[in-house]
């Protein structure tokens, strides 16, 4: 005989029908977790609807030093309490900052990877922005503890002949690393640095200490708006490119491609959401808010849910994090994420990126 405690968890009891003891002891317990955790209005709380998967590791860091590095950009140095190493790096990685307020933003590592006992971040102040950045400049003191996810890195520096780096204002974070490596390696390299004003563009000093390479600073005060149609134009066959920068400089890049030699490759990385492409216009109900929105065909299902749920947790919002996935309660899902895997995908969207193949989406929150 076999007696059902919850869900398909099945477990032997004695033939005569009495339940031990410990039995009746664990089915009471197994109620009361479920009673608080599925059943109470604290369930949302306690069980997130987030299936979120990583494998990055989480810590708790003590930021060590703020330093205004340009108008409207400070650096945050970031050590283990105990002062133990931090997990290994390379160009081009960064972390998931969670904020106090519960705010989870991406930051690229600008430190020296081969110093393991801190990490570096530079954020820009985004005054109208979704409050992240915000949080960063005018909240956080020397001394706080920060939770940090990572480092994870979706912007790898590949081994090249050359290297042309071209960075927009604050898209020189991942940039840095990858100009001291290419500079430690001796590798032959160029970095072109656009930015408003000089006082706008971070680093400018620590710049000059890499002296292997060429370095062209182009703000727009001294040299005007740049041609970005010529700017991959210094790439060297068999050399690599990196753009990291506002949207109309990555666009450009990537419309330039044939000024790289086929022996080339470009690679760049954006901190902002793409724009949607062949979207349609499609509704998501919001079943446990109780609400239904409508979703623009240029606009994200994150974009739309943020209008009636401000809070709501996202991160990269270019659909590699999972920060944002969402249990799928009906509709199908035209997915455009990488991050879920296909088993996930039959009940889960990041809302950030996938769409509604026709019809409206019912989504648990
Ligand atoms: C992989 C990755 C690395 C990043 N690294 C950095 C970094 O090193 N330093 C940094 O300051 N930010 C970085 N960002 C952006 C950062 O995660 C936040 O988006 C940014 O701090 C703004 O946060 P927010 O909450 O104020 O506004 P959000 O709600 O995040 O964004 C509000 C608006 O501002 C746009 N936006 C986001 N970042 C910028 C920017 N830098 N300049 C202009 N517009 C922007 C967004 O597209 C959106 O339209 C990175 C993002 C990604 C995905």
């Amino acid at each position: 005989m076999t007696g059902l405690i919850r869900g398909d968890t099945r477990i032997a009891t004695p033939t005569d029908g009495t339940i031990p003891a410990s039995v009746k002891l664990v089915a009471t317990a197994v109620g009361g977790y479920r009673r608080l955790v599925a059943d109470s209005r604290f369930a949302p709380l306690l069980s997130r609807s987030n299936p979120v998967r990583h494998n990055d590791f989480d810590m708790n860091l003590v930021i060590e030093q703020i330093i205004e590095q340009a108008d409207d950009v400070v650096s945050l140095t970031l050590a283990a309490p105990d002062g133990a190493d931090l997990p290994i790096w390379s160009p081009g990685s960064h972390v998931d900052v969670f904020l106090p307020s519960g705010k989870q933003r991406q930051y690229s590592l600008c430190g020296d990877p081969q110093d393991r006992s801190r990490y570096r971040v530079a954020v820009r102040h985004i005054r109208d922005g979704g409050g992240g950045s915000r949080e960063v400049h005018e909240t956080l003191t020397v001394g706080d503890l920060l939770h940090i996810r990572g480092p994870r890195n979706a912007f790898r520096m590949v081994t090249a002949d050359s290297y042309l780096f071209v960075a927009g204002g604050i898209g020189i974070t991942p940039i840095l690393p990858m100009v001291q490596e290419a500079d430690r390696r001796g590798t032959p390299w160029r970095l072109v640095y656009l930015g408003r004003s000089r006082d706008s563009m971070p680093f400018l000093n620590e710049l000059a200490h890499y002296t292997g390479g060429d370095v062209e600073i182009r703000p727009d005060t001294e040299f005007g708006i740049p041609d970005t149609s010529a700017l991959l134009d210094g790439a060297l066959p068999g050399g690599a490119v990196y753009v990291c920068g506002p949207p109309p400089v990555l666009d450009a890049a990537r419309s330039r491609l044939s000024a790289i030699a086929a022996s080339g490759s470009l690679h760049t990385e954006r901190f902002s959401a793409p724009p949607v492409v062949g979207g349609t216009a499609f509704d998501v109900e919001l079943r446990r808010s109780g609400v239904t929105l409508s979703v623009g065909a240029e606009e994200s299902a994150l974009t739309a849910i943020r209008r009636s749920k401000p809070d709501v947790t996202y991160s990269c919002q270019q659909g590699y994090c999972g920060t944002c996935t969402v249990r799928v309660l009906s509709g199908s899902v035209e997915h455009r994420d990488n991050s879920l895997l296909e088993s996930e995908r039959k009940d889960a969207m990041a809302v950030c990126v996938s769409r509604s193949v026709g019809g409206p989406l019912v989504l648990d929150l």
